[in-house]
């Protein structure tokens, strides 16, 4: 039987100590949530106000879906732009979209200030499409993302490909036809199933490390305006006009905002005094998702990448995709080798609270991508692949697939930065100094990400 070993939570100091809550504490500012999303907004509160704050964690730093992503930093959304463009507009969609590729310097700016020195790569990352339906789908995303203003992504297309001549006039300035052998050779295979490449910026991360980093560095920058307590789970949060209970079992913690970067609702109860019921069924998450990945090391002979396998020729069927990064990973203190980690299959469950991170990993997804590398990455169906790594981790969804980021309409003292969403690194991080501008008070315009006003 197969565990839940990530290797990012592998590199995390097994040594740190942790605190729990044991005392009444009063504070400005509370954040339940230690994982990207708690971390980065603390950080940010932390460096643009003069705010106390106070983070609770219900486990450790970091063990919840940032010790268990793929570690990927992309800019995307698990939707394309030309539908997030049919929902909110294209002056809304594209100011969302440059928010998260923003995020880009915001996680600069964390590292710089933190003097990190945990492998952080940057390079062009690439996804392989399989038929000219996916083909379409990023043109026109492309061709949204040039009205909107935003860069485009760079398109391949076989120069002979069956389908060349059903792809519509508009898209003809928004990719270009090369020989399938550069496709291929983008893309580090031999399968010729893939016929289009899309090329953007992307990057590697172990976003939990990164965590545990960051975390170290509040606590020496801000020893009396920050504290963290792990294995403190708040059960209970009542919101008054001014302030927030917050119930941590046997002691609580009151503030005069209170943020919620727990990825979903379901582990906290609200309670309004002020007069509106919040209803958090409102905001639940439609479907708990689990994603399976496994990691195997190699010698250190390729630089890091990031490429996207839609092997599936049909976007409607939404099967799996499986995405692969390759990156410097330290096993131990004098190991330096590749890891290589593959995503791709999925488990779809009807209540997230049923899922548990000491679940088993199942063979059969192991199979799916074991039967990937082989046949896709590696074109080997022999060789010798020794996967030390199988975890798995839960993607809850918003009902629009958009993370959710401000306050609560009904009661402003509640804000959320949560929704993983699948790809939820950097619209953490673009979602945490949003958080800031709020309680620093700065003038904050409309988003995509703001909370709905219906519930
Ligand atoms: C398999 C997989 C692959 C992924 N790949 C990528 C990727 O390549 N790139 C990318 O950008 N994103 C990826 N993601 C998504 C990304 O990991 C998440 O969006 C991101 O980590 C969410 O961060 P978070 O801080 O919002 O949530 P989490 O990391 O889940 O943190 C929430 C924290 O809140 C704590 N908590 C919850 N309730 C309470 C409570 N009541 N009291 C106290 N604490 C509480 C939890 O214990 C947890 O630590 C992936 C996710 C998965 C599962």
């Amino acid at each position: 039987m197969k565990k839940n070993f990530s290797p990012w939570l592998h590199q995390l100091k097994g040594d740190r100590g942790y605190q729990k809550i044991n005392q009444d504490v009063i504070t400005d500012v509370s954040i339940v949530g230690a994982g990207i999303a708690g971390i980065s907004t603390a950080f940010f509160v932390l460096k643009n106000t003069d705010k106390r704050v106070v983070l609770l964690e219900r486990f450790k730093v970091a063990h919840g879906a940032t010790g268990h992503n793929a570690g990927q930093i992309v800019s995307y959304f698990e939707r394309g732009f030309a539908s997030l463009v049919d929902e909110f507009g294209l002056d809304m969609a594209a100011k969302g979209q440059r928010d998260v590729e923003d995020a880009w310097h915001l996680l600069d700016e964390m590292y710089d200030d933190a003097k990190l020195t945990i492998p952080f790569s940057r390079f062009l990352g690439h996804a392989g499409l399989s038929g000219l339906d996916q083909v379409i789908l990023h043109l026109k995303n492309n061709l949204m993302r040039k009205e909107g203003g935003l860069n485009t992504e760079r398109i391949l297309v076989t120069e002979n490909v069956e389908f060349l001549d059903k792809i519509p006039d508009i898209y003809k300035d928004l990719y270009q036809t090369v020989p399938q052998e550069e496709i291929l050779n983008i893309l580090e295979t031999k399968s010729k199933d893939f016929v289009a490449a899309v090329s953007y910026q992307k990057g590697c991360v172990n976003s939990a490390l990164f965590c545990e980093e960051i975390l170290i560095y509040l606590q020496t920058k801000y020893p009396d305006r920050f504290s963290l307590f792990e294995h403190s789970p708040i059960h209970k949060i009542v919101l008054k006009k001014d302030r927030a209970i917050l119930d941590a079992g046997n002691h609580t913690v009151e503030s005069g905002r209170v943020i919620l970067c727990t990825n979903g609702f379901d582990s906290v109860t609200i309670f309004d005094e002020s007069g509106l019921d919040i209803d958090t069924k409102f905001h639940h998450m439609i479907h708990g998702t689990v994603g399976y990945m496994s990691g195997y090391l190699e010698p250190m002979s390729k630089p890091p990448t990031a490429i996207s396998y839609l092997t599936d020729p049909d976007p409607s069927t939404n099967d799996p995709y499986f995405y692969l990064t390759r990156r410097m990973y330290e096993y131990d203190k004098d190991t330096k080798t590749n890891l290589i980690s593959i995503g791709g299959p999925e488990s779809f469950i009807e209540d997230s609270k049923l899922y548990s991170k000491d679940d088993e990993y199942p063979e059969e997804m192991a199979d799916m991508i074991d039967r990937f590398v082989r046949d896709v990455y590696e074109n080997d169906p022999k060789k010798n692949i020794n996967y030390i790594f199988t975890w798995h981790g839960l993607m809850g969804y918003t009902k629009n697939g958009v993370r959710l980021v401000g306050p609560e309409p009904k009661n402003e003292v509640l804000m959320y930065n949560l929704g993983c969403n699948g790809i939820g690194i950097l619209p953490s991080i673009s979602g945490a100094q949003r958080i800031s501008d709020y309680i620093s008070l700065k003038k904050v315009e409309r988003s995509i990400f703001d909370i709905p006003t219906g519930n």
